[in-house]
């Protein structure tokens, strides 16, 4: 190869990078800085392998323009999804196994709920609470964790709701062993009177499984470790909360 051909071919070289290099900066890209210009370079001193001086005095550049584009791409406030509920404190005809809990209980209950469901700018909207009167042998049935037995008799008018929500809650005096439950693939969540560790935090955990969470086995101070008074949600389980959320208003789980 001559030494024109060569000086040539490393011209050509440096141009086609700048050229790559400049067809992907976005077009608010500064101009390329004149020592990036190849001509700018004295020729005697090109030697050997296209040099890559040319190159890094471009990729201060495109650097900048990657920065100022990140900070320039504000990100929007999050908007509060609103997850009406419904409420039912189940009773006893014969009283034994009805709930302790008043409708005053249940309000106190749902102000804290929201402070904690507030960290995923969700919040939990009362839609009704209301007592609900339920065959006793449906209450043991609960209390053995047969909820298909309980959401039969709803499903047939024999237990009567008066209105449904996107979630709905049952306040049962007994679970038969749990704080709390939601039963498989429900939209729904038993709480019994007396949890060993705090309402709000029970019925907030419960909702969390309705909206997607999982248990976490490492870390007591989250809202979905089982049985402990954690509260707090990382990112990651708000945006899968809230994304459920937007699925179970839209009726799609
Ligand atoms: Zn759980």
């Amino acid at each position: 190869m001559t030494f024109l051909k060569r000086i040539f071919s490393r011209l050509s070289i440096v141009s086609i990078a700048l050229l790559a290099i400049a067809c992907t900066v976005p077009p608010t890209a500064e101009p390329l800085p004149p020592t990036a210009v190849p001509t700018a370079r004295p020729i005697a001193t090109v030697t050997g392998e296209p040099t890559p001086l040319a190159i890094e005095t471009v990729l201060p550049t495109i650097t900048q323009t990657s920065e100022a584009l990140a900070t320039s791409t504000q990100v929007p406030a999050r908007e509060t999804i609103v997850i009406p509920i419904a409420i039912y404190i189940l009773d006893d005809a014969d009283d034994a196994l009805s709930s302790q809990r008043t409708i005053a209980d249940i309000e106190a209950i749902y102000e804290r709920v929201n402070e904690i469901w507030e960290q995923a700018d969700i919040e939990i909207e009362v839609q009704i609470i209301q007592r609900v009167t339920v065959p006793n042998e449906l209450l043991l049935g609960i209390n053995r964790r047969d909820f298909f037995s309980f959401f039969g008799a709803v499903n047939r008018g024999e237990v009567n709701l008066p209105s449904f929500a996107p979630i709905v809650g049952f306040y049962s005096k007994e679970l038969g062993g749990p704080n709390g439950i939601n039963p498989s693939n429900s939209n729904a969540f038993f709480v019994m009177d007396t949890p060993s560790v705090y309402d709000e935090r029970v019925t907030s955990h419960e909702i969390g499984h309705i909206l997607g969470l999982h248990h976490v086995l490492d870390d007591a101070g989250r809202l979905l470790y089982s049985g402990t008074n954690g509260m707090s949600l990382t990112e990651e389980e708000q945006a899968v909360a809230r994304y459920a959320a937007e699925g179970l208003l839209a009726g799609v789980r």
